[in-house]
């Protein structure tokens, strides 16, 4: 039987990348230098190269199940989400942190049923979006839909959390992104805190704003101050 896995390895190093082979050579004399960190779900159906164009070294990835962000507890675990968000801002200082979660997402799913018994980490680790799910037994498309965006916002507060992000974004030298992939209309939707809202790419005016945007001019003067999870309206 032959081994699909190797053939592809064996196709890469004869075919692709002699295409690409000055730009590796110059992402390795030069070091890479990624302007965004992409904290994206693990799910196989988003892929963040295809969405962004962005070739090597333009993205500094971090995955998991259900693109969650934990909590700066300064518990000082093998925390590898937490440990790949330091790295980006303190070391490759990226200027986006974009969270992106996506249409039919499992682990939002899950939070509406159970789990195997025997998968304790990822119970565990469903933890850090159960704030996102709203107080229905069956899910359909629309609360899914909505737990999926809620649970995206919920992770960008999160991120305001850790002290370098906090710092940076007020300083305006950092931002967030909000970004749901609705894997059926090949479209990404981004959080636009001025529409209050996510906004399809192709209508939107920006690549998202995040929860916190001190510089955005808002009707009121004050910002978006004040929104949070439970502030992202139904649909859009
Ligand atoms: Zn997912």
């Amino acid at each position: 039987m032959p081994d699909e896995l190797l053939e592809r390895l064996q196709r890469f190093t004869s075919e692709a990348f002699p295409t690409q082979r000055s730009l590796f050579r110059h992402l390795v004399d030069d070091g890479q230098h990624p302007l965004t960190l992409f904290i994206g779900c693990s799910d196989s159906r988003l892929v963040p190269y295809l969405l962004t164009g962005a070739g090597p070294g333009e993205l500094f990835l971090v995955r998991n199940v259900g693109a969650f962000v934990p909590p700066y507890d300064q518990s000082q675990g093998f925390h590898g989400t937490a440990a790949a968000i330091e790295f980006a801002v303190l070391n490759l200082d990226v200027k986006r942190i974009v969270v992106c979660g996506h249409s039919h997402c499992g682990a939002i799913r899950a939070l509406y049923g159970e789990v195997p018994a025997a998968a304790q980490n990822l119970a565990r680790w469903l933890e850090l979006g159960r704030e996102a799910a709203l107080p229905v037994a069956e899910p359909g498309a629309e609360v899914l839909r909505r737990t999926e965006q809620r649970a995206i916002i919920l992770q960008l507060e999160r991120l305001m959390d850790y002290p370098m992000v906090r710092e940076r974004v007020e300083a305006g030298r950092l931002t967030l992104h909000g970004w749901h992939y609705v894997i059926e209309d090949g479209e990404v939707h981004v959080f636009d805190v001025s529409q209050r809202g996510f906004v399809p790419a192709s209508r939107a005016e920006n690549a998202g704003t995040g929860p916190y945007q001190p510089f955005w001019p808002g009707p009121s003067g004050d910002g978006a101050a004040g929104l949070d999870a439970s502030g992202v309206p139904a649909g859009a």
